[in-house]
């Protein structure tokens, strides 16, 4: 069962902190998590939010880009290579702005629901 005690996943994840203490740092460069907190001193070995941030990032960034193109071209039929250099750029800038937050609310779920890898009891 989850801990009532825990901070909000999402409000640690979101802005990076550790999800126990909500103080310490969750990462050390873009996207590299830290060994453990250094405030509460929780040791991250058992996040692995693998490629669970690329496929929200690439969902919600894919639909959200390929309707701005069609209203865009619908509303105002732009040049094609004023499409290649808009939702080329919006694609890569949202990816890069999300792939942060979405890790870090990853992360700080599968703590505070004790997610992991399903095992056989013996
Ligand atoms: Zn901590």
């Amino acid at each position: 069962m989850a801990d009532s005690s825990l901070p909000s996943p999402y409000a640690t994840g979101l802005r990076g902190r550790c999800p126990r203490c909500g103080k310490g740092h969750l990462f050390q460069g873009f996207l590299t998590l830290r060994p453990r907190c250094e405030v509460c001193g929780l040791d991250y070995a058992f996040a692995d939010s693998a490629d669970g941030p690329a496929f929200f990032i690439m969902s919600i960034v894919g639909v959200l880009v390929v309707g701005l193109a069609l209203w865009a071209e619908f509303a105002y039929e732009p040049p094609i290579w004023l499409h290649l250099v808009l939702w080329s750029f919006l694609a890569i800038a949202l990816s890069l702005g999300l792939a942060r937050p979405t890790k870090g609310v990853m992360v700080a779920l599968q703590y505070f629901h004790k997610a992991e890898e399903g095992r056989f009891e013996r």
